[in-house]
Parts: structure tokens; sequence; C-alpha cells
């Protein structure tokens, strides 16, 4: 580990509680891991399984998560140490920086964190989530605009109004007498 960066929230109490004495903290703790086996055997479970990008509450090994309250001990303020320490079933997930080199592709159109995750420290993936869904509302509402106004220009509707007055002019002249 070469660099790390830790937050801590209060969250609503199991009861929803939000005042002091009656919530919750959230910790989160950034950690380096390097590529490889170092990350690898992070990412093994308790019963050897290897995952991919993350461990469920109850899956990290004994060896890690004595190691994370060794490293909040030795390194973070003491109240906060203990806020990691009181975690009895700390779980991990794995961050990546994506970046798609496109969003759309035929019909189909990424947004939100599909399209750029980036590290959760900076707060901002909900802002950009929803910035690019009316980013692509206001794409399609240009689109539906330039296809009424197609519709405006187009006769179809009118010729086939005079292909219906038409036809049943045409199928009158078939009623016998
Ligand atoms: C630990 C952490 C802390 C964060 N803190 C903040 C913060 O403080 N402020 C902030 O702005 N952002 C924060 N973020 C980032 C933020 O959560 C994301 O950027 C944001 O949720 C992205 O929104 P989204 O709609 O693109 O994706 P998501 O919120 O991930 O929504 C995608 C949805 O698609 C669903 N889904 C997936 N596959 C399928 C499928 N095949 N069929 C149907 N549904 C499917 C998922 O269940 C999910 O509900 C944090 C992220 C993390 C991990």
């Amino acid at each position: 580990m070469r660099t790390a960066l830790y937050s801590c929230t209060p969250i609503p109490g199991p009861d929803g509680s939000v005042e002091p004495g009656g919530r919750q903290l959230k910790f989160v703790w950034y950690r380096n891991y390097l590529e490889g086996g170092d990350l690898e055997e992070l990412l093994t479970d308790t019963t050897g399984h290897r995952h991919d990008t993350s461990l469920p509450p109850g899956s990290v090994k004994d060896t890690h998560i004595a190691e994370l309250r060794a490293a909040a001990v030795s390194r973070l303020p003491e109240p906060i140490a203990r806020v990691v320490c009181s975690a009895a079933q700390p779980f991990l997930q794995v961050i990546y920086d994506v970046d798609a080199p496109r969003m759309a592709f035929g019909r189909v159109c990424l947004i939100g964190d599909a399209a750029f995750a980036v590290r959760p420290h900076a707060a901002a993936g909900s802002a950009k989530a929803a910035a690019d869904a009316w980013a692509l509302t206001e794409a399609i509402g240009v689109i539906v605009l330039s296809l009424k106004k197609m519709a405006v220009a187009d006769r179809r509707p009118a010729c086939s109004k005079a292909f219906r007055r038409y036809k049943s002019r045409a199928a009158g002249l078939f009623v016998s007498s």
C-alpha cells in the first residue's frame, strides 16, 4: 500500500434516527493494491474462491481483517480507528477508473457509471450520471422535434387521405344496384 484515503460519515440509525446518539457511522477506506498476486490474494475469500471485483460481508479472510485493523490502529486517529475496529464484517469492492472510448454504439447509449466510472471519493458520480441523463433527454428531444418537423413537411398524410377517399369511391362503383 502506498497511498490511501479515508472517509467516515454519519448515516441514519437502524430505526431511521438522524439524532446524535441514534445514528450509525459509515467508513470507506480506499487503499491501493498492486495488480496481480497482491490483489488476487485479497479477493480470495475464506473458502478459497477468487472473486473479480468484490467480497461480501463475512467472506474476507481473517488475515486481511487483522491487517486492516492493525493499519487502522497504527495510522488513523484513535476515534476513527475505533470505527474500523468495531466493524464486525468489513467488506470490500475494487475501484477502477473506467473511461469508455465511445458512449454511443448504434442504438445503444452508455450513460453514468456505464460510460465513465471514477473513484467515488470525488462524490460527483451521481451528479454526472444525472447530467448524462439530462443530456440524453435533450438529445432525444431534438431528434423528436426534427422528426415532427419532417412529419409536418411529409406529404404522406395528405396523400393517404386522398387515397382513402379514392378507395371508398372506387369501392362504391362496385355496389350492386
Ligand atoms: C462506495 C461508493 C461511494 C460513493 N459515494 C458517492 C457520493 O458520495 N456522491 C456521489 O455523487 N456519488 C457517489 N458514488 C458514485 C455513485 O454511486 C455512482 O456514480 C452513481 O450511482 C452512478 O449512477 P448510475 O445510474 O450510472 O449507475 P448505478 O447507480 O450503478 O445504477 C445502475 C443500476 O442498473 C442496475 N442493473 C445492473 N445490471 C442490470 C441488468 N442487467 N438489468 C437491469 N438492471 C441492471 C443496477 O442494479 C443498478 O440499480 C459512490 C460510489 C461508491 C461505490
